[in-house]
């Protein structure tokens, strides 16, 4: 398959805001779909992406955390334990990282590309970037987990971001 990379939404788009649906079935679709999102991912260098940020409201995010892609479908987090705080970026907000605490280890129900029913549970780096996802399908970023001092670092940034893409260069 030739590399398509897809266009990433950016800080200030409304999809970034909205909570997706849930998938019915994965079908031809969204398997092309959810190619094109590894590929983007890869182009991007990024260790997750989630389908509002390439403009779709759908319950989907991939993952690779370095063996190889992890595609996931309507998840829900069943199980959180342990915490820990790591500094995140987001392929939508660039140049931005926020220090994050979120649980260490998570177990995820979800469906796969081939509609089947799956339980998992995830560690260390893993485990934050589904946590990171999950949040993306319902419309929350990592700014939102900033504190009061790290907002005001990045409000400038941030209002830069959302002019720019007003005016459409990206
Ligand atoms: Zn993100």
């Amino acid at each position: 398959m030739n590399a398509i990379g897809l266009r990433i939404r950016t800080y200030g788009d409304p999809c970034l805001r909205k909570k997706s649906k849930a998938v019915k079935e994965v079908g031809p679709s969204e398997r092309f779909l959810i190619n094109a999102m590894i590929e983007t991912m890869r182009l991007h260098k990024g260790i997750g992406l989630a389908a509002p940020q390439v403009g779709l409201n759908e319950q989907i995010f991939v993952a690779d955390v370095g063996d190889g892609p992890f595609v996931v479908i309507n998840p829900r987090i069943l199980k959180k334990s342990g915490s820990d705080v790591m500094e995140e970026g987001c392929l939508s907000i660039p140049d931005v990282l926020v220090k994050i605490k979120r649980a260490e280890s998570v177990v995820v129900s979800y469906v796969d590309e081939n509609n089947r029913p799956v339980e998992r549970k995830c560690d260390g780096l893993l485990a934050k970037v589904v946590q990171h996802e999950a949040d993306h399908l319902n419309g929350k970023l990592i700014i939102d987990h900033a504190t009061l001092a790290e907002k005001f670092k990045y409000k400038k940034q941030l209002q830069e971001l959302q002019k720019s893409r007003k005016s459409g260069h990206s």
